[in-house]
């Protein structure tokens, strides 16, 4: 058997090792436009690799995969997050969770699963072809008995040319996992300050998300920016990347526990300058920016506030509203939304309906994720799914 595999990276890797595991006398090819293979897995997790995420605390599958989710859980029934973890340690990679459920090798290295992918590959006989561009697939399809695309995402359509020919229905590409600019926001004075659970959703949208929140010079980043626009992707995208960003500075605390926990500080702290006395959340930087949105006198004590006021300092909290003009890469890391619609393949094996012996995994497909490991999972998991139906046909 000759198969063929488009792209050295997490998914086509992953696959080419489980491939020749299965069936050892099959020739197996990569071909790798780049110098190297899985150069993206060099600089994943800033250089440390977030391999997988421990998947607790999620209420279901979409808030990781807002692209995807479904086909994610038929995946994950052949390989998993657990499976991946007892995985790469069969291989002899300690490896770490992390507080924030983010799994990393024990070393805090990417070369170390680079080194032991390509060096599997190596020793089970993988030919590799580095430096080589396929143009067409569907030549291919001809040459070889199976044919698996794992090129990755491409943020632009033309990035799917080498798809034509074959009839294959493309999600259209936008960038997801972006920072906000605020160009022109007074909050960017505030650069550094860190709220550890705010909540920031788009107006007159569902779109919503918590975390972690940082301000940045250019405007709003971490995770719980990154989630939103995740979830938020195509709709920012047509928007051009112009909406207006809500932020509850208190996370997911309603108006009656904002009043609630307010009073409380008022009533504690009657003759204590409102800029003095904050609830703890709230860095002392934010809160002082937050009063004097508020209209409220930094000289003014908390018995002094009165409704008005205190209804003020609510809507600053709850509802502090933001221009997003623009966006911004975090790091380099972002991913695509869109790519090889999931209509295109049987959702068991990966193989294209319409064309038997062709295989997709990977971020190519119309499958994405937040940060935190998930999208690598995605890799593994689809590599491995791919491999599985091969060996089985
Ligand atoms: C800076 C950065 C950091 C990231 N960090 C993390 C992280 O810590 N955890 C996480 O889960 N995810 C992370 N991601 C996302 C993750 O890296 C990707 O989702 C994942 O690598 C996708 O794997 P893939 O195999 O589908 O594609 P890729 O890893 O992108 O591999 C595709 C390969 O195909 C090759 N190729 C493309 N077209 C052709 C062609 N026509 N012919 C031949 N070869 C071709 C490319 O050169 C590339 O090597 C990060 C992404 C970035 C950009």
């Amino acid at each position: 058997m000759d198969i063929a595999i488009i792209g050295a990276g997490a998914a086509g890797c992953f696959c080419a090792i489980e491939l020749k595991r299965r069936l050892p006398s099959a020739s197996v090819e990569v071909f790798e436009s780049g110098p190297r293979p899985l150069a993206k897995v060099v600089i994943t997790g800033g250089g440390r690799c977030n391999l997988t995420n421990s998947f607790e605390g999620l209420s279901s599958l979409k808030e990781a995969y807002p692209r995807g989710d479904k086909l994610m859980r038929r995946v994950f029934s052949t390989f998993n997050h657990e499976d991946t973890w007892r995985w790469f340690e069969s291989e002899g990679v300690d490896l770490v969770l992390q507080e924030d459920r983010c799994v990393f090798p024990a070393s805090q290295d990417a070369m170390q699963i680079v080194n032991l992918l390509t060096g599997r590959m190596r020793q089970l006989g993988v030919v590799l072809h580095t430096g080589t561009k396929i143009g067409r697939v569907a030549p291919l399809l001809d040459e070889y008995d199976a044919v698996v695309v794992t090129t990755g995402g491409s943020p632009k359509a033309e990035g799917f040319g080498f798809l034509d020919g074959l009839g294959l229905e493309i999600v259209p590409p936008v960038p997801s996992l972006f920072t906000f600019n605020l160009p022109g926001s007074p909050v960017r004075e505030l650069m550094g300050t860190v709220v550890e659970n705010a909540t920031a959703s788009i107006a007159g949208t569902k779109f919503k998300a918590s975390g972690p929140l940082l301000v940045t010079h250019w405007g709003m980043s971490g995770p719980a920016i990154l989630k939103l626009s995740s979830y938020a992707a195509r709709f920012l995208s047509e928007a051009s990347y112009h909406a207006t960003l809500l932020v509850n500075w208190l996370g997911e605390k309603d108006e009656t526990e904002v009043r609630k926990t307010l009073e409380s500080i008022s009533n504690g702290n009657p003759q204590k300058l409102v800029v003095n006395a904050r609830p703890e959340e709230i860095p002392s930087r934010l809160w002082t920016y937050l009063v004097a949105k508020s209209r409220i006198r930094e000289d003014s004590r908390w018995a002094e506030t009165g409704q008005k006021g205190l209804n003020r300092l609510v809507e600053a909290i709850m509802n502090d509203s933001y221009s997003i003009q623009g966006q911004s890469r975090f790091k380099e890391e972002f991913v695509t939304c869109g790519g090889v619609a999931l209509s295109n393949l049987d959702s068991r094996t990966l193989e294209c309906k319409n064309h038997p012996g062709l295989y997709f995994a990977g971020e190519v497909l119309d499958v994405d994720a937040i940060t935190g490991g998930f999208n690598l999972q995605a890799a593994w998991s689809m590599g491995y799914r791919v491999a599985v139906s091969i060996a089985e046909k």
